[in-house]
C-alpha cells in the first residue's frame, strides 16, 4: 500500500509540473503577444429585434497565436486577470473600440459600442479608466456611444475603490450592462444603484426556450423585470428563428448571436454597417 501510495504521489506531482509548465509557456507567450501586437478585435453584431438593423455590437477579443492560430478569450484572459496582463490590454482593447467607433462615424453610421471589462481592471492603482472620457472626447466621441459590459458579480465583492470607478464612469455617460444575467448572484437592488441600462440575458437560458416552458418562462420574467426598472435587454447566443420569435413576442429588446451574425474583423462589420 505504501509502495501505492508512494508511486501515486509521484503521479500527481509530475501531472501538476505539467500543469505548471503550461501555464508558463501560455504566460511567456502572452507577454511576446502583447509586446507584438497579437491581439485585435471581433465585432459581433447586435440588432433590434423588431427591425432586425444593426443598432449596436460587442467587441470580443482574439489572440492571433503565429503558430496556434485564432486563440478564443476563455483561454487567456483568466490568465491575464491573474498576472494584471489585463490592464495594457484592457487598454488596447478601449484604443482599438474607439478606432472602431470614429470609423463608423466617419461613414455616416451611429452605432453603440459593447466592450467587457474584467473586475480585475477596476482595482489597479494608477486609474487609466479615469482618462477614458478625456480620450472619447479628443476623438470627438460620446461616451453614451460605449457601453461597458460588466458581469454581474463585480458589485458583490465590491471594494470602495471599484464602486467609486464604476460610478464615475456611468456619471460621466458611458453606458452600462450587466453581461450573463442571471448565472451569479445578482441583487435587484444593485441593479438599481448602479445606473445600469442593459442587462445581457445569457445564452443558457436562451439555448432551451424553444424546448424547454421553464427557461422561456425565466426569460419572459427577466425581461419583465427589466422593464419595469426602465432597463433594456439583450439576448445572447441566439441560434435559430425559433429562439428569435420567441423572444421578440417575449418584448424582448434587442439580440445577438449566431443566427444574425458571428464575431466578425473591423472592416466585414463595416461593410455590413454600409447597407445596414
Ligand atoms: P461574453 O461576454 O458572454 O461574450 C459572448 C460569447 O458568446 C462570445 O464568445 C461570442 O463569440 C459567443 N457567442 C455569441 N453568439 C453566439 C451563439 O449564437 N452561439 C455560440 N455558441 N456562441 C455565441 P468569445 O468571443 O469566445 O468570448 C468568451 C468570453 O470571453 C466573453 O463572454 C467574455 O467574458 C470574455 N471576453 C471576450 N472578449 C473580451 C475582452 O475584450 N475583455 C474581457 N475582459 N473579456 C473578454
Ligand atoms: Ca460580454
Ligand atoms: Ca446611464
Ligand atoms: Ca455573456
Amino acid at each position: 500500500a505504501k509502495q501505492q501510495g508512494r508511486s501515486g504521489y509521484a503521479f500527481f506531482s509530475s501531472d501538476m509540473r505539467e500543469q505548471a509548465e503550461s501555464r508558463m509557456r501560455l504566460l511567456k507567450d502572452l507577454r511576446i503577444a502583447q509586446q507584438e501586437h497579437q491581439f485585435c478585435l471581433y465585432y459581433q453584431p447586435i440588432i433590434s429585434l423588431k427591425t432586425q438593423k444593426i443598432e449596436k455590437a460587442e467587441a470580443l477579443i482574439r489572440w492571433q497565436h503565429p503558430e496556434k492560430g485564432l486563440i478564443r478569450p476563455d483561454e487567456f484572459i483568466p490568465l491575464a486577470e491573474e498576472t494584471q496582463l489585463i490592464h495594457k490590454m484592457g487598454e488596447f482593447i478601449f484604443t482599438s473600440a474607439c478606432d472602431t467607433l470614429r470609423k463608423v462615424k466617419d461613414s455616416g453610421k451611429h452605432m453603440q459600442l459593447s466592450i467587457n471589462v474584467s473586475p480585475v481592471q477596476f482595482t489597479s492603482k494608477h486609474c487609466y479608466l479615469s482618462k477614458w472620457h478625456k480620450q472619447l472626447q479628443t476623438l470627438n466621441l460620446n461616451a453614451q456611444d460605449i457601453v461597458i459590459e460588466i458581469t454581474e458579480g463585480l458589485m458583490m465583492n465590491a471594494q470602495p475603490r471599484t464602486q467609486k470607478r464604476l460610478t464615475t464612469l456611468t456619471a460621466q455617460g458611458f453606458a452600462l450592462a450587466l453581461d450573463d444575467f442571471g448565472t451569479g448572484y445578482s441583487s435587484l437592488a444593485y441593479l438599481k444603484q448602479m445606473d445600469t441600462d442593459y442587462i445581457k440575458i445569457d445564452k443558457r437560458f436562451v439555448d432551451g426556450i424553444a424546448d424547454n416552458q421553464d427557461d422561456l418562462a425565466l426569460c419572459e420574467a427577466m425581461i419583465m423585470m427589466a422593464h419595469q426598472l426602465g432597463l433594456q435587454v439583450i439576448a445572447e447566443g441566439i441560434e435559430t428563428y425559433e429562439q428569435h420569435e420567441l423572444l421578440l413576442q417575449a418584448g424582448c429588446d434587442f439580440g445577438q448571436g449566431y443566427y444574425y451574425a458571428k464575431p466578425m474583423p473591423q472592416e466585414a462589420l463595416l461593410t455590413l454597417l454600409t447597407d445596414n
